[in-house]
């Protein structure tokens, strides 16, 4: 998989250091991508993927960035550029808060919520879209944005933010959608139920999953793999006729 310069299609991958994006990351450079692993702050964990990813045979970079900062962002797509031609975004970069209730969320909790989960898949899509587009010169590919099931069930008492903004993510993969469909770009969303991942422990809760277990139809949490089929699957031609769907990985749920 190469274009006349001899350059494999670049996969961004934002928050590809852990978790599903680790998954992603890891499936994408099996698929025949050079890979892109952003990453907030564990550089250790996103040069432990690189690693991988290079051991594959493929070229990965390790780019340290918040995605809801816009200078972040670019510097993010910069190190993309230098790689080769983006073929795929993964918006996979997202953020949980402590169990709270609506009325005790302080406004740095909502803006921090708002802007990470929301504003930033918002910013690198933009720029996702100014390299994949035919109406600018590109040709085409596929963004493929993490939703969850939280927006199907509120989240009462827990995280009611965080289900709006999946919520904002699932308005989002469709709108985007249906505006860049004609111009070679396939978005979609996947929405993950319970997966196994460090994201419990960072809203304080580290065995969520086990605890939950009972509630899941299949009776287990879903690993990280399991996300990763999916969007590697809607971001290969396999789904060239999928557009600006978000499909359940959930195990029921
Ligand atoms: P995770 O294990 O907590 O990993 C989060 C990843 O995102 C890490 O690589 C982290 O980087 C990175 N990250 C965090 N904030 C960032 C920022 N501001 N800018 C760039 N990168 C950032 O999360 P996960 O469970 O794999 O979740 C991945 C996605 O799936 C999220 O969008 C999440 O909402 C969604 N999801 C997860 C579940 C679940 O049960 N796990 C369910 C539904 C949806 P560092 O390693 O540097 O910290």
């Amino acid at each position: 998989m190469t274009n006349a310069a001899g350059n494999r299609p670049v996969a961004i991958v934002t928050g590809g250091s852990r978790g599903i994006g680790r998954a992603c990351a890891l499936g994408l450079a099996d698929d025949g991508y050079d890979v892109v692993v952003n990453y907030a702050g564990n550089k250790a964990a996103a040069d432990e993927v690189v690693a991988a990813i290079l051991a594959k045979g493929r070229k990965a970079a390790a780019v340290q960035g918040d995605v809801g900062v816009e200078s972040d962002v670019l510097r993010i797509f910069a190190a993309a550029d230098a790689l080769g031609p983006l073929g795929v975004l993964v918006n996979n970069a997202g953020v949980i808060d402590v169990v709270c209730r609506v009325e005790a969320m302080s406004v740095e909790r909502l803006t921090r919520m708002m802007t990470i989960n929301i504003i930033g898949s918002f910013l690198c899509a933009r720029e996702a879209v100014k390299r994949l587009s035919t109406k600018h010169g590109g040709k085409g590919g596929a963004i493929v944005n993490l939703s969850s099931i939280a927006p199907t069930l509120g989240a009462p008492g827990q995280y009611v933010d965080y289900a709006a903004a999946k919520g904002a993510i699932d308005a989002f993969t469709l709108g985007l959608g249906r505006e860049v469909a004609a111009e070679g770009i396939r978005v979609n969303a996947v929405r993950p139920g319970l997966i196994e991942t460090d994201i419990h422990a960072s809203g304080g809760i580290p065995d969520r999953v086990k605890q939950l277990e009972s509630t899941i139809p299949i009776q287990r949490g879903g690993t990280a793999e399991e996300v990763a089929e999916c969007v590697r699957w809607l971001a290969s031609g396999k789904a060239s006729y999928v557009l600006g769907s978000v499909i359940t990985v959930s195990g029921g749920r």
